[in-house]
C-alpha cells in the first residue's frame, strides 16, 4: 500500500518534504498540495513532476477521499484548522511544529485526536530521530550513566534575519530542545527561568541574544540551554547529561579532521537543514511504516506539541518576568501513555 500525501504549504520545509518522499523515501507519495500561494503549489507540482490535484485551500484537499495523510507545512498560525479538519475527516496527519501556537490550540487538537479514538497525529520533532540522540537516550535508558542530574545544551546560530525577535528564540529555536530533553529523560518539566547575559554588538537592537534558559523537571534535574543566535562561527548544537555514574555527550557532527599550518581543524556545519538531513529523512519514513505496519504513527504526539506550547509560553513570560515560572500541564490522558508508563501507573 502507498501512503497518498495531501501536503498543506509547499514553501521551504513542505517543499523538501515533497522531494524526500517523492525522491528518496519508500511508501509514500503525493497526490494533492495547496498553498495561499498558488503559484508556489504550481511551482513544487512541475518542479517534482507530480501527479498531484492542486487545491485552493485546506479544507479542500482534507476532503478529498484520495488523500489518507496531510502533510502540514504552512507557517505556524494555520495549523490548527487544517490539524482539526484532517482529525475530522479521519486522515492521519505529519504537521510540523508548532502543532497549534497556543496551548489551549493544542489541547483542542488532543481532544479531537482521543474522540476519534485512535493516533492520527505526528509533531515534526526530527531530533528524536537524530542518530546522535538516539545514541544519549539509549545511554539514558540502560542506566549506564546511571540517574540524570544535570544536562547542559546549547543552541547556536551563526546569524538570523531582521524579523527574529526575543521570543522566536524560544518558540522557534529552543522548542527543539524543549521537546528533545523531556523524551531524553522521562520527565516532565516543572519550571522555567531565562537570564540574559551581556547582549553581543551582533544582535540588532530589538533582540536580546544570547539567552541562558534554566529548566527544572519534576524529578528535580535541572537543565540549562543557551540560545545565542549570532554566534557567527556556526550551528551547533551540544547536548551533555550528568549522570550519576557517568556523564554522556551528544555525538560532533562527523567530518573529517585536518592538521595544516600548525593547527589541528574539523569544519563546523553552518546551515541547520545540513545537521539534521538525515533526521528528517528518518522521521518521515517512520511515519509512513508505522502507519502501514501498526495503523497508527510512531513518532511525537500532539500531547507533546501540546508540552512543547505549555514550556515555551512559560519561558516567554520568564523572559519578561526574570523569576522562575511555573510550567503547569494537564494531566496526561492514558491514550498518550506508553507501556512503561501505564506500568508505573498500575
Ligand atoms: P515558509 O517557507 O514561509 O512556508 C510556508 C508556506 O505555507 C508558504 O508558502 C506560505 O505562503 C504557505 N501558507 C501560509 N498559510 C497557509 C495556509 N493557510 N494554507 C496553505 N498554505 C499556507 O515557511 P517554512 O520555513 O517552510 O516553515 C513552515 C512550518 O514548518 C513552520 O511552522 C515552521 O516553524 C516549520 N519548520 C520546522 C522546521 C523543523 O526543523 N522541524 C524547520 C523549518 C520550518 P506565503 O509565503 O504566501 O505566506
Amino acid at each position: 500500500m502507498t501512503l497518498k500525501f495531501g501536503v498543506i504549504g509547499t514553501g521551504a520545509i513542505g517543499s523538501e518534504h515533497i522531494k524526500r518522499i517523492t525522491n528518496h523515501l519508500s511508501g509514500g507519495k503525493i497526490v494533492a498540495v495547496t498553498d495561499v500561494n498558488e503559484a508556489s503549489a504550481r511551482n513544487v507540482v512541475n518542479q517534482f513532476e507530480l501527479d498531484a490535484v492542486i487545491y485552493p485551500d485546506d479544507k479542500a484537499l482534507v476532503a478529498d477521499d484520495n488523500v489518507d495523510a496531510v502533510l502540514v507545512t504552512s507557517w505556524g498560525p494555520a495549523h490548527e484548522q487544517s490539524v482539526l479538519a484532517a482529525i475530522e475527516a479521519g486522515k492521519y496527519v505529519f504537521c510540523e511544529k508548532p502543532l497549534a501556537t497556543t496551548a489551549e490550540g493544542c489541547m483542542r487538537i488532543v481532544e479531537a485526536e482521543m474522540k476519534h479514538g485512535k493516533r492520527l497525529v505526528q509533531v515534526g520533532f526530527m531530533r528524536r530521530y537524530d542518530s546522535g540522540y538516539v545514541q544519549l537516550k539509549q545511554a539514558i535508558d540502560s542506566n549506564y550513566i546511571g540517574d540524570p542530574l544535570m544536562v547542559r545544551c546549547v543552541h547556536r546560530n551563526p546569524s538570523v534575519g531582521e524579523n527574529y525577535t526575543t521570543d522566536m528564540a524560544i518558540h522557534d529555536t529552543l522548542i527543539h530542545e524543549i521537546d528533545v530533553l523531556h523524551w531524553l529523560i522521562n520527565d516532565d518539566y516543572k519550571s522555567v527561568q531565562v537570564a540574559f547575559p551581556k547582549k553581543t554588538s551582533r544582535a540588532l537592537a530589538h533582540l536580546s541574544d544570547p539567552q541562558l534558559i534554566t529548566l527544572e523537571t519534576n524529578s528535580g534535574i535541572i537543565i540549562t540551554a543557551e540560545v545565542f543566535v549570532n554566534c557567527q562561527y556556526g550551528y551547533d548544537i551540544q547536548c551533555e547529561v550528568i549522570g550519576e555514574e557517568g556523564v554522556a555527550y551528544l555525538p560532533e557532527f562527523p567530518g573529517i579532521t585536518t592538521r595544516k599550518n600548525a593547527k589541528l581543524g574539523t569544519s563546523i556545519l553552518m546551515d541547520w537543514k545540513d545537521r539534521f538531513i538525515e533526521a528528517y529523512d528518518i522521521e518521515l519514513q517512520d511515519f509512513i511504516d508505522s502507519i502501514k505496519k501498526t495503523g497508527e504513527p510512531n513518532g511525537p504526539t500532539s500531547w507533546d506539541g501540546y508540552i512543547a506550547a505549555v514550556t515555551a509560553d512559560a519561558c516567554v513570560k520568564a523572559q519578561q518576568t526574570g523569576e522562575k515560572e511555573p510550567v503547569t500541564l494537564a494531566e496526561k490522558p492514558g491514550f498518550y501513555k506508553n507501556e512503561k508508563e501505564v506500568v508505573q501507573q498500575s
